[in-house]
């Protein structure tokens, strides 16, 4: 008898290993760089960046087609190192982490796109309602396959950045992190227990801006592995 409930599990390839990382939950920060901050009308000076999550279904591998999302006008890019997390520092504790006991819990990088419906967003600001529909829907998160840091080497000077149909829109250094990767996961380990398997949007630097059926998307971090994504039209 078919299995009614056989629903995939999302994971993503790892570089180096034949096992894939399981998604558990997909965790992101706003506004965690100084000129996308303020792009965004916000004052980086006087607010902390702030967390929010998507669907762990919204992952999608690289080289990705994808269908332009619904009920948006004003689909925006957003090129956002990802972190990876896992590793014996989870097995015991995954609450209330230090910001050594955070380092030690990354296991791996790779380059995501946390694609936002602004239009909706918006709406959600001035109304002060939720932003999941602008933020947690399908397809939102394109991800490259993930790189161990034993093998990533130091990121922290890293220059990122994404381009559409070889134009470059959003560039910037993962040095201009407001909350460095260490601090948010310690932040974020004062909110949720933490688990292998969860992964971390760490914020967009400047340049958001708005894409059409038919673009083609690059997205680049240092040597991790390219992030390629084209947006097609529905049917
Ligand atoms: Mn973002």
């Amino acid at each position: 008898m078919k299995n009614l409930f056989e629903i995939p599990m999302p994971s993503v390839a790892i570089k180096g290993l034949e096992e894939r990382y399981p998604v558990h939950r997909i965790y992101c920060v706003g506004r965690n760089y100084a000129a996308h901050a303020r792009e965004m009308g916000g004052s980086p000076e006087r607010e902390s960046p702030f967390f929010f999550s998507k669907p762990a279904n919204a992952i999608v591998a690289n080289n990705a087609t994808l269908p332009f999302p619904l009920r948006t006008q004003d689909l925006h890019h957003e090129v956002e190192l990802v972190v990876a997390l896992a590793g014996d520092a989870l097995a015991s504790k995954g609450e209330n982490l230090t910001v050594t006991e955070a380092q030690e819990a990354v296991f791996a990088y790779a380059v995501g796109i946390d694609f936002t419906r602004r239009d909706l967003q918006t709406e959600s600001k001035a109304k002060g309602r939720p932003w999941d529909t602008a933020k947690g829907f399908d397809h939102s998160a394109p991800i490259s396959n993930l790189t161990p840091v034993t093998s990533a080497g130091d990121i922290s000077n890293a220059r990122i950045s994404l381009s559409v149909n070889g134009q470059l829109r959003q560039e910037g250094s993962i040095a201009e992190l407001i909350w460095s990767v260490p601090e948010l996961i310690a932040e974020l380990s004062s909110y949720y227990c933490l688990r292998p398997g969860d992964l971390i949007f760490t914020g967009t630097p400047a340049g958001v801006s708005a894409v059409v059926s038919g673009d083609e998307l690059e997205a680049s971090i240092g040597s991790l592995e390219t992030l390629r994504v084209k947006l097609v039209a529905r049917d």
